[in-house]
């Protein structure tokens, strides 16, 4: 029988899995990563880039490198939400001839369905390498609150991919199956979801049905499309740019390259406290002034990482807070409680999880590929 690849098509990232001998499983990427960033690039020397080669060239090359194709699919150019993220991009947009939208990359212009394509022909390339067999069908995932018209996209990007999409399924319910969740009789499950641009919440109900078999159904959903670990980085760049700036009077923001480096430099301390409490940030030769070459060392403690992220926890809280209230359940129904999306390793984004609702959420599979491993 084919093999058919389950695809977490996300915002920032994506990964893969396959079926094999009954247990699901991540398919690595060309780069040996188990996730792939969702950028596509037409390179200075005019070759197409997608994934993490993209990713790393961004920054010298934001013209044409274009990355949060998600938030544009499916969606017409006029559209106020539209009109506010195209502020937000470098890339150039532009209205097509029947309303959708169109980005540029290198001198020609594409829909969105056509960039999510080229993500998923890498996507498809780089399993078919690993497997050592042709690839043609799939499932994609994609968010609960996608209307008709964005899953349709995703199913033509599939097929601009060569691949013939039997499912489109929603990521929480993609989360849920991973967990076997779909097993048990009239569960009330929670599914987290704090990415790296995105935060939603979906309460879900499995529900049995007369045939035997148990359906999954979102009973409420909710989110904020511009909330993620991104949010989180930014706030830590400026804390670190301002504290050489109270120490060295050089604002080093103001640099593209100085400013990279910052931002590299504050999601690594980000990650790194998830797992100790204190970290070192240190950017040898971030700028240099009369005096020579001057270097960036700081302490961050997790605590102060904390306060920083403070605001941000408390929005997604507050979100959860209104989805439960949309669900026809109390916060006391809820059976489990399912950790999706990179960030939710931040142990403070846990425990504000935890004492909402009252139990410890699971996170016994990886939260940035259970999507995947559900579809
Ligand atoms: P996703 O969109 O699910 O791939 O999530 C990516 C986000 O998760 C990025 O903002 C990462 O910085 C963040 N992330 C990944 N690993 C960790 C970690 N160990 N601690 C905190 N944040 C993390």
């Amino acid at each position: 029988m084919a093999k058919i690849i389950g695809i977490d098509l996300g915002t920032t990232n994506c990964a893969v899995a396959i079926v094999q001998s009954g247990e699901p499983s991540i398919i690595e990427n060309a780069e040996g990563a188990r996730t792939t960033p969702s950028v596509v690039a037409m390179s200075k020397t005019g070759e197409r880039l997608v994934g993490l080669l993209a990713k790393r060239q961004g920054v010298t090359n934001p013209k044409n490198t274009v990355y949060q194709i998600k938030r544009f699919i499916g969606h017409n150019f006029d559209e106020e939400a539209v009109q506010k993220d195209k502020a937000a991009v470098p890339f150039e947009m532009r209205k097509s001839a029947n309303g959708g939208i169109e980005v540029q990359m290198g001198d020609k212009w594409y829909r969105p369905e056509e960039i999510s394509a080229m993500i998923l022909q890498k996507l498809k390339q780089d399993a078919e390498a690993k497997l050592g067999e042709t690839i043609t069908e799939a499932v994609i995932t994609v968010p609960a609150y996608f209307n008709d018209t964005q899953r349709q996209a995703t199913r033509d990007a599939g097929k601009i991919a060569g691949l013939d999409v039997k499912r489109i399924i929603n990521e929480p319910t993609a989360a849920a199956l991973a967990y076997g969740f779909n097993k048990k009789k009239n569960e009330k499950v929670v599914v987290f979801d704090f990415g790296g641009g995105t935060f939603d919440i979906s309460v879900l109900e499995v529900a049995s049905a007369e045939d035997g078999e148990n359906s999954i159904e979102v009973r409420s959903t909710d989110g904020d499309a511009h909330l993620g670990g991104k949010d989180l980085d930014q706030n830590i760049m400026h804390w670190i740019a301002d504290e050489f700036k109270k120490e060295s009077g050089i604002d080093v923001r103001n640099d593209p390259l100085g400013r990279q480096r910052l931002d590299e430099a504050a999601e690594k301390a980000k990650i790194e406290l998830s797992s100790s409490l204190e970290t070192e940030i240190n950017i040898p030769f971030i700028t240099s002034d009369a005096s020579g070459p001057r270097n960036l060392l700081l302490k961050l403690t997790r605590a102060k990482l904390e306060d920083i992220a403070r605001e941000y926890i408390d929005r997604a809280m507050q979100i959860s807070k209104r989805a439960m209230e949309a669900s026809p359940f109390k916060v006391g129904d809820i059976n489990e409680v399912i950790l999706v999306g990179g960030q939710t390793r931040m142990p403070a984004i846990q425990k504000a999880v935890e004492e909402f609702f009252g139990k410890k959420p699971h996170m016994g599979v990886n939260p940035d590929e259970v999507v995947a491993i559900g579809a």
